[in-house]
């Protein structure tokens, strides 16, 4: 066997220490924080709690409690869908976004360009390595509405084309449970 998955395990154990860590600065769980970053990303069809249960592969009932401390916290908040009356997105509030303003991620980015590994390569290679894996566990991919199958974008402006709907360009840099890998790219 390879090195490779030892190295990603103990990567990977590393990378939850710190996720703990910081957690627990903000008085959170690591699964609070992981929420927090997970709807900074979320684009409009994925910041739903159904989407949340999905991408971290747990249960609605979890998703309920962590939404009702995060919201408790002042850290997210909710609205209601203006077309579909029951659907509820959620948001970070200004305190959210404060809480993952210095976060492990940044200095994971810091330390991996420090590294001075090949950015690009690692990422191609890491992406590869996520999708097999989520396919494998059956899981949705979540990938970058721009580099999604069904985007469409012309003089108009950019269109979703699973939906129909008109995309505003910072929604284009979200990740989407709707995705779908194009016939020759990764996400
Ligand atoms: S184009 Fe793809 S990723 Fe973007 S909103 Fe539509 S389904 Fe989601």
């Amino acid at each position: 066997m390879s090195r490779t998955p030892l190295l990603l395990e103990r990567l990977a154990a590393l990378i939850h220490q710190s996720v703990r860590d910081e957690a627990a600065l903000h008085g959170l769980l690591p699964i609070h924080l992981q929420v927090l970053a997970y709807l900074a990303r979320a684009n409009r069809y994925s910041d739903l709690p159904i989407a949340v249960a999905e991408y971290f592969g747990i249960t609605r009932g979890t998703v309920s409690q962590t939404v009702a401390l995060l919201e408790r916290k002042g850290l997210i908040a909710k609205t209601a869908d203006e077309r579909h009356g029951r659907r509820i997105h959620l948001a970070l509030t200004p305190a959210g976004e404060a809480v993952l303003a210095h976060g492990w991620a940044r200095k994971l980015d810091a330390a991996l360009r420090k590294s001075g590994a090949d950015d690009s390569a690692l990422e191609s290679a890491l992406r590869a390595l996520l999708g097999a894996l989520q396919h494998h566990n059956g899981n949705r991919p979540f990938g970058l509405c721009r580099r999604c199958a069904h985007f469409l974008s012309d003089a108009q402006g950019h269109r979703c084309g699973l939906t129909g709907e008109p995309l505003a360009a910072e929604q284009t840099q979200k990740i989407c449970r709707d995705w779908a890998a194009r016939p020759s790219a990764a996400a």
